[in-house]
């Protein structure tokens, strides 16, 4: 594995968009010492017992500090200073320009907020995010699995009845073990049917069955973690064929011993398969990482140099929901940011090649899998392939 120690700053400041990461789950120390002094008694409000309360140990203490914050959000004033304050350090600490931010409000419900506080909660701290930080915040409201059908049926309510207009997917979270997906079909046909982009966990604690489930019950346009996809060759091929990507968490997969080991993650394998891979950190704070980190990581895993980091960053941005113009100034950004001289380094092989990065001239089409870190730098004006492009070693796919 190379060191990529040079890339840390690189990647600090480099603009990205984050599609896996969950609301509760983003909650820093210190946020959460802010909620404690609210509501004390529960956990510690000093910064060095939390962080001490926040160090990850395992799985199952992790559960602990999540429901600790959940018992923390109590008022629709909660959820507002939580969620403003998870775009602050999103945008000032990772660089994030765009998060697509999964809820769980029937959590808040349940613990007696009306979702009408909660809608107005979030999206009052989404508007001033994005004003006071420039990150523009989207919502994708998740299922928690393990409280079934009726936890379904009221998320899909939510989603639809108390919609906004940042409201851009649908989820399923929580346990995978002893939640089969079939069930919940007739939820993500309702919410698809209402515009929604369904987007489940699956694969993270079971086969690659549950992936299967989750494409084909319940149409999956994007897989959370997915991990498990790795043992079925079919698969990968069908989530490359069909553009399916994955929300890959390194260090989530290895808190939750999805992974034994970063160096046995089949990040490697996914990108191999042509699969469209995005980077993204679940609950950061709380598996002791950051985006920033799980970049490094996949850096690390994938050989990438900064060219293909930034093309890591694009790929993010084409897998978002974001609208399109959105996508175009994001992409100009990371264009921007990433000049073209440490683009195309030749070294490493950057996932999901984007069109953008090779301007109009290009017939390499949408180009996912494995090109050597290729940038517009090396095409040229009027290159088709072939000519001058000793490193472009593997071109997947060139669409009429
Ligand atoms: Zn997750």
């Amino acid at each position: 594995m190379r060191n990529v120690s040079d890339l840390t700053s690189f990647i600090d400041g480099l603009p990205k968009a984050e599609l896996h990461v969950h609301h509760v789950g983003s909650a820093s120390p210190r946020i959460v010492a802010e909620l404690a002094e609210r509501h004390p008694g529960t956990v510690p409000s000093d910064p060095d017992g939390l962080r001490e309360f926040f160090a990850f140990r395992d799985f199952a203490h992790f559960i602990d500090v999540y429901l600790a914050v959940v018992e923390l959000i109590r008022t629709p004033e909660d959820l507002r200073l939580l969620t403003y304050e998870i775009a602050r350090e999103m945008a000032e600490g990772q660089s994030l320009r765009y998060a697509e931010l999964t809820c769980t409000p029937y959590t808040s419900v349940m613990a007696g907020i009306p979702i009408e506080g909660y809608t107005e909660a979030i999206e009052d701290a989404r508007v001033a995010a994005e004003r006071d930080f420039g990150l523009m915040l989207r919502w994708i409201y998740d299922i928690p699995g393990e409280s079934g059908v009726a936890a379904a049926d009221a998320t899909l309510s939510y989603a639809l009845d108390h919609r906004t207009d940042a409201l851009v997917g649908f989820g399923l979270g929580g346990p995978e073990i002893g939640v089969p997906r079939p069930p919940f079909r007739p939820h993500f046909d309702a919410a698809r049917a209402a515009g929604l982009h369904s987007v489940p966990h699956a694969g993270e604690t079971t086969g690659p069955e549950t992936v299967w489930d989750a494409v084909r019950e319940l149409g999956a346009v994007r897989i959370g973690h997915g991990t498990s996809s790795v043992r079925d060759p079919e698969l990968l091929a069908h989530l490359a064929e069909h553009r399916i990507p994955l929300e890959v968490c390194p260090s989530s997969n290895i808190a939750t011993r999805a992974v034994a080991n970063l160096s046995e993650h089949p990040i490697t394998a996914f990108r191999d398969a042509g699969v469209v891979v995005t980077v993204n950190s679940d609950d950061p704070p709380m598996f002791g990482t950051t985006l920033n980190r799980e970049y490094e990581i996949a850096a690390a895993l994938l050989g990438l140099d900064a060219a293909g980091v930034a093309d890591l960053a694009v790929t993010a941005v084409d897998a978002s929901f974001a609208p399109d113009d959105v996508k175009d100034r994001l992409r100009t950004e990371i264009q921007d940011y990433a000049p073209y001289d440490v683009l195309g380094v030749g070294s490493g092989t950057s996932s999901g090649l984007s069109r953008r990065w090779l301007g109009p001239y290009d017939v390499l089409g949408v180009g996912s899998g494995t090109s050597s870190g290729l940038s517009r730098r090396w095409l040229g004006p009027h290159d088709v392939l072939g000519s001058g492009l000793g490193v472009c070693r593997d071109v997947i796919r060139i669409e009429p």
